[in-house]
């Protein structure tokens, strides 16, 4: 029996949305890598997604969120590379730091790279990223599916442009986890965890609260 095939009873027993116990992802290596989405209520409310990628989270700043609609094209700003133990951050950055403001966890999972050249082999995803195009199949608590990332400005010959200066486009392929109702992304505000069901408001309260007690 494989490793992940050991935990499905304990998986099939909890709701991940609601307990902050761990899913038991971080495992072997060979495993699908993994991709967070966290709301991030900053100087700006903002989504920001990120892809497991050789060891780093390649990381965008998402303003509206990842949309279940295809026809949402959303602008994906790129920013730094981040630890692979950030998508477990979840919590509250103190005013005045970087970032400062409230984070949760929306949605987790894995995802399935699906780039290919034009014989139909697969393409490393750094290599597809490096290139401005890469489609991939998520498979999250909330998101589904397949999804592009696609450059449309910037990005030019290596170390010709910096990173603040590339502009993405997150779009959701046509598939048949596509919705087309209008309603492709959550209200930040309402959004819940997907590791805690917490809304970014009871994380923020929940930290202030806290301070008396180690
Ligand atoms: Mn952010």
């Amino acid at each position: 029996m494989s490793e992940k095939d050991a935990l499905r009873t304990y998986r099939r027993k909890r709701d991940f949305g609601r307990t902050a116990e761990p899913r038991g992802e971080d495992t072997a290596p060979g495993n699908a890598p993994r991709f967070v989405v966290q709301i991030h209520d900053a100087s700006r409310m903002h989504f920001d997604f990120r892809l497991e990628v050789d060891g780093v989270l390649k990381s965008w700043s998402v303003p509206k969120g990842p949309s279940t609609d295809p026809h949402d094209k959303r602008l994906a700003v790129p920013t730094e590379d981040h630890p692979l133990e950030y998508r477990e951050f979840e919590g509250v950055i103190p005013k005045g730091e970087y970032g400062g403001g409230t984070v949760i966890v929306w949605d987790q999972g894995t995802y399935q790279p699906l780039s290919h050249d034009r014989r139909g082999r697969a393409v490393p995803f750094a290599r597809s990223l490096e290139q401005g195009h890469a489609t991939f199949r998520l498979d999250g608590t909330k998101l589904h599916g397949g999804y592009a990332l696609t450059r449309f400005r910037g990005g030019g010959r290596s170390g010709g442009g910096r990173a603040g200066e590339e502009a993405w486009l997150l779009v959701k392929s046509g598939d048949d986890t596509a919705t087309h109702d209008g309603h492709g992304t959550p209200d930040p505000h309402r959004a819940r965890s997907a590791r805690t069901g917490r809304t970014l408001r009871q994380v923020a309260e929940e930290s202030g609260n806290g301070g008396g007690e180690a």
